[in-house]
């Protein structure tokens, strides 16, 4: 789908709207229901209908198609911060007494969530260093269920074979996880190269503009629908339609943003790697490579 579509037109029924270019924000909480029969059916599944806004809402759908269509996805979920769709990916995919293996120094809510919440849980996790795929294998129990990435790393931005990890994931029953905030979908998509969830921090790239926290989630329509079922509807934390109004308002411009940043980002560090109060102890960013775009 070309990236111009998606980021403009896509899920955008115009004609059901006055042909308003930029979408309505349907704030509301609750919709109106007229028979008992389709209440009781919207109960039993919220993701079959309009019926309350912590469940689904159509200015905070047109964003979620938009979203899963970047990352080549069956489906997405937007949560209101991206600190929120990490607890919703690894809660879903893990049980008590379980083991989860990620990649060293994780962005400091997940390392929080794997050293303080997940504990109380016996939930152990196992930090490795993502350069080597070996080193996740070695890491692997019999009782480990998700292997989660960040790639580029937050802090080191150090790599991971996202190909080769998520097979080895696959060969043992492991579900994989993979922050992408850092590339966005228009720079890598963890979904195409196997890995089960794709995360980013929508608070990023994707907003934009410094006005507004969320998060995403990608998947297959089985991995969305069970964590919508669960996670996303009790943990309450998915976005709210204003938010996701600027959301997709920022998508507008997702793609010219990316090109400025490629465009700048190397003049900073050249500039810094000459500052006489600056010394640069990340080997690998002494030679940037030309960022290439996927679509
Ligand atoms: C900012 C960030 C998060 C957390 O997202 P919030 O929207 O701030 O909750 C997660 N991962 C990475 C890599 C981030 O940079």
């Amino acid at each position: 789908m070309d990236l111009s579509f998606i980021l403009n037109e896509l899920g955008e029924n115009r004609s059901d709207y006055f042909n308003a270019i930029a979408p309505p924000i349907i704030q509301t909480s609750n919709f109106q229901v007229r028979k008992v029969d389709e209440l009781r059916d919207l109960f039993a599944d919220e993701s079959s209908g309009y019926l309350y806004s912590r469940g689904i809402n159509p200015t905070v759908d047109i964003l979620r198609e938009k979203l899963a269509a970047l990352d080549r996805a069956e489906d997405a979920l937007v949560f209101n911060s991206g600190a929120a769709a990490i607890f919703a990916a690894v809660l879903a995919n893990v049980q008590a007494d379980e083991h989860i293996v990620s990649v060293q120094k994780p962005y400091t809510w997940a390392q929080r969530m794997f050293d303080n919440i997940l504990p109380r849980f016996n939930v152990d996790t196992t930090y490795v260093d993502g350069t080597l795929v070996e080193n996740f294998a070695e890491a692997i129990r019999p009782n480990t269920r998700i292997i989660y990435l960040e790639s580029p790393n937050s802090w080191s931005y150090a790599l991971q074979d996202l190909r080769a990890v998520s097979e080895l994931a696959r060969d043992h029953g492991i579900i994989t996880i993979c922050d992408n905030s850092y590339c966005t979908p228009i720079y890598q998509r963890p979904i195409e190269m196997g890995i089960d969830l794709a995360l980013q921090s929508a608070t990023k790239y994707i907003g934009g503009h410094s006005d507004t926290v969320a998060g995403v989630l990608s998947g297959s329509s089985a991995m969305i629908k069970k964590i919508f079922d669960s996670e996303y509807l009790n943990i309450g934390s998915g976005i709210q339609p204003f938010n996701a109004w600027l959301l997709i308002r920022g998508l507008r411009t997702l793609s010219a943003r990316l090109d400025r940043i490629s465009a700048t980002t190397p003049k900073i560090v050249a500039y810094l790697k000459e500052h006489h109060q600056v010394r640069l102890n990340v080997p690998f960013i002494l030679h940037i490579p030309k960022a290439k775009k996927i679509c």
